[in-house]
C-alpha cells in the first residue's frame, strides 16, 4: 500500500484511470451476466528471477510450480478450497482466468535484497525493466527486505513499474519456498491487486474501510496464521470475517478462495485497463 500510495501522488493519470476503472466496474456489476459463463483468457507471464546469490537463482521446476499454483487458485480447482466454511462455499467462483509462462529472465545483481521502491524493476536500480507489460504479467522474484512478501502494482499505472513483485521465499511450492509461505499464494494475493482487487478489510485500522466487494463481509483488520472459524468483527457475526479469502493477510494454507464479486471486480479490468493482456 506504501508503493500504492506514492504512485498516486507521483502519477496524477494512475488515480483517473482509477476512478474510470471504479465507474466501469460499476456497469459492470449492474450488467446481468452470469460471470460463471465469463470467455475463458489466458495471461501470458514473464517471470525476471533477480538473483545476488546462487540460491535466489531460483529452479524452472519451482517457477513451474508457483504458475501451476496460480492456475489452480484463480480455477477454484485447488483442493484446500474444501477449508472454505459451509455459509461460503456457494461463493467460490472460476475466474476463468488462466496464466501461460512464456519467458524466463535471470539477472544478477550487486544488491542484497530490494524494498518496495521499484528498483528491482530497472537496470539502473539493480534489476531489470519489464518485458512487454502492456501485454504480458510481469513476476520478478528477489529478495525482499524488511519482512515483505511481494507487492504489486493496480491497474493504470506507469508501464514502467507494471507487475508484481514476490521473495523468492515465498515464490512457488518448492525450492527457496519457505512454509508457511510455501503454497504460492502470496503471488495469488498480488496478482489479485493487479487486477484490481483491495484487500478484504478494507486497508482502514477500524470497520469504515471497504475493499469495494459485496459478498466479502466488512471486518476490522488483517488476519494472520491460520484462524479459527469464525472471528466476529464490525458486527459480522455469524460468520465474521472471510479469512479464507486470498486477499486477506493468513499463512498460505489458510488463504483458499476468490468469490463471485472478486472475480467481477478482476474481469472488469481485464475488460477496461488491462484489456491488453487479453
Ligand atoms: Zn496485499
Amino acid at each position: 500500500m506504501a508503493a500504492h500510495m506514492m504512485l498516486l501522488e507521483r502519477f496524477p493519470s494512475y488515480r483517473a484511470n482509477l476512478m474510470r476503472l471504479e465507474e466501469a466496474t460499476d456497469r459492470r456489476r449492474a450488467r446481468v451476466t452470469d460471470i460463471k459463463k465469463a470467455k475463458r483468457v489466458t495471461i501470458k507471464t514473464v517471470v525476471n528471477v533477480v538473483y545476488k546469490d546462487d540460491d535466489q537463482n531460483i529452479s524452472m521446476p519451482q517457477i513451474r510450480s508457483q504458475i501451476s499454483a496460480l492456475n489452480r487458485d484463480f480455477a477454484a480447482t485447488n483442493p484446500d478450497r474444501s477449508l472454505t466454511p459451509a455459509p461460503w462455499t456457494g461463493l467460490i467462483t472460476d475466474s476463468r482466468v488462466r496464466f501461460k509462462l512464456v519467458k524466463v529472465t535471470r539477472t544478477k545483481t550487486a544488491k542484497t535484497a530490494f524494498s518496495h521502491d521499484d528498483s528491482v524493476k530497472s537496470a539502473a536500480g539493480g534489476g531489470i525493466e519489464p518485458f512487454k507489460p502492456a501485454s504480458h504479467l510481469n513476476i520478478w522474484v528477489c529478495a525482499l527486505s524488511g519482512g515483505l512478501l511481494g507487492y504489486a502494482q493496480f491497474p493504470g499505472g506507469p508501464l514502467a513499474t507494471d507487475g508484481v513483485v514476490a521473495n523468492y521465499r515465498a515464490f512457488g511450492t518448492k525450492g527457496t519456498a519457505q512454509a508457511p509461505f510455501n503454497k504460492g499464494r502470496t503471488t495469488t494475493h498480488e496478482v489479485g491487486h493487479y487486477l484490481n482487487l483491495r484487500h478484504i478489510w478494507g486497508d482502514t485500522p477500524d470497520c469504515s474501510g471497504s475493499d469495494i466487494v459485496a459478498d466479502t463481509p466488512n471486518c476490522a483488520g488483517p488476519n494472520f496464521g491460520i484462524p479459527t472459524w469464525p472471528v466476529i468483527t464490525c458486527n459480522n457475526g455469524p460468520n465474521g470475517d472471510m479469512f479464507v479469502n486470498y486477499m486477506d493477510y493468513t499463512d498460505d494454507a489458510g488463504m483458499v478462495m476468490f468469490t463471485a464479486q472478486q472475480v467481477l471486480r478482476m474481469r472488469a479490468a481485464l475488460e477496461t485497463l488491462r484489456s491488453g493482456l487479453i
